[in-house]
């Protein structure tokens, strides 16, 4: 599972990076408002655990910014702001659900696994399918020719994006931004490379190259 950390303090996010890290989420670290709304409308994550004192924008007007466009991913608040009305105002913005600083990381587990199910159920399928790659975005579990086929966490992650946007051209800066975001070095040949492996596990005309642009799948 993706999961967006929007939190300023450093050792905190360090902290929460190491024990989710450890779980097997993929954690993308971001520290301002800003840098948020970007990767929730660039490279959707499952669920994003939002800080509310922010350095930039106020948490809670990341909320309102994030439902306005009629996104309905799952945020979990983590504020120091325990006060009933903070967090009657951060739920009232669309946030689904709010953990009081200082907590401890099983109870923070147990409220993301709480989401988890929440999306499973309200997302038809977690399934996206164009032969001959089946991606559960669930489980990351890559099928070619309905044989599991293991990817490294970058591959998965272009691919995914690929797939979510198939018929549309990825440009490459916005294939690197992804990488970057998520947590990987990216020298100028490393989306070449990746490119290279997913179509050797997958096939070779499975990606298409659009010229001095980007990629694309076909839909
Ligand atoms: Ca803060």
């Amino acid at each position: 599972m993706q999961i967006l950390l929007v939190e300023d303090d450093a050792s905190l996010a360090y902290g929460l990076q190491q024990a989710l890290t450890r779980e097997g989420m993929i954690i993308n670290h971001v520290t301002n408002g800003k840098d948020a709304l970007h990767v929730v409308e660039t490279f959707p994550p499952d669920i994003v655990l939002l800080d509310l004192g922010l350095p930039d924008i106020d948490g809670t007007n990341v909320i309102k910014s994030i439902r306005s466009s009629k996104n309905l991913i799952p945020i979990l608040i983590l504020t120091a702001r325990n006060s009933v009305e903070d967090t009657v105002f951060g739920l009232d913005c669309g946030a689904d659900d709010y953990l009081a600083k200082p907590f401890e990381i099983p109870e923070l587990l147990a409220r993301i696994r709480v989401l988890e199910r929440r999306i499973s159920t309200t997302i038809e399928s977690n399934e996206i399918v164009i032969e001959p790659v089946s991606l559960n975005t669930k489980n990351m579990q890559v099928k070619v020719n309905a044989q599991e086929t293991i990817f490294s966490k970058s591959e998965y992650m272009l691919l995914k994006a690929l797939m979510q946007n198939a018929g549309r051209v990825q440009t490459r800066d916005k294939l690197e931004s992804q990488l970057y975001n998520w947590g990987e070095e990216v020298s100028s040949n490393t989306l070449e490379v990746h490119i290279h492996h997913l179509r050797k596990k997958i096939s070779s005309d499975f990606i298409k190259t659009i010229r001095g642009v980007g990629y694309t799948i076909n839909k």
